[in-house]
C-alpha cells in the first residue's frame, strides 16, 4: 500500500467516555464543596450533626441523591458533612439536611431538586452537565487556590 492511499487521520479529537467525565466531574466537585465551606483552618461543619472536622476528611454529602445526574452537579444540592452522618446514619441525615435546606434556601428549593430529579436525561445531556460541572469547579477551586 503507497503511502498516498493511507487513510487521513481525522482531525476529531477523542472525546473522553462518559464514565471518566462523571469521575472527572465528581472529584473536582467535591473538591470545591469541601473546601467551600471552610474556614480559614480548613474545618468544615457536618451539615448534619454540626461535627467539626478537617475538609479533606468530610465527604461531600448530596441532598437528592447522586443517582439523580440532573442535580449531582448542583451547588446547593451539596455540603460537607461527616462520613458517619452520610453512609451510616441515612435517615437522620436526610431529616437534618431536609431542615438544613429548607432554612438557607427555602421550601421551593425542595420543589426545585424534585422537579429536577424528575426529569429524564439524554446521556449527551449527562455529558454537558459534567463537562460545565468540570469548568465550574475548576475555575472556583483555581480561584479560591
Ligand atoms: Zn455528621
Amino acid at each position: 500500500m503507497s503511502l498516498k492511499n493511507k487513510p487521513r487521520k481525522t482531525a476529531k479529537k477523542k472525546q473522553a467516555s462518559l464514565s471518566s467525565l462523571i469521575r472527572k466531574a465528581d472529584t473536582v466537585t467535591s473538591q470545591y464543596i469541601r473546601q467551600k465551606y471552610a474556614d480559614t483552618q480548613g474545618i468544615v461543619k457536618c451539615v448534619t450533626c454540626d461535627t467539626k472536622l478537617h475538609w479533606s476528611q468530610s465527604h461531600c454529602a448530596h441532598f437528592m441523591e447522586r443517582a439523580n445526574k440532573s442535580t449531582r452537579w448542583l451547588e446547593e444540592n451539596l455540603h460537607p458533612a461527616c462520613p458517619s452522618c452520610n453512609v451510616f446514619r441515612k435517615e437522620y441525615h436526610k431529616r437534618e439536611y431536609t431542615l438544613y435546606i429548607i432554612d438557607m434556601y427555602g421550601r421551593e428549593k425542595i420543589d426545585e431538586f424534585k422537579s429536577l430529579a424528575r426529569e429524564v436525561i439524554s446521556a449527551s445531556q449527562v455529558r454537558f452537565l459534567a463537562e460545565e460541572a468540570i469548568e465550574y469547579y475548576s475555575a472556583q477551586l483555581k480561584y479560591m487556590a
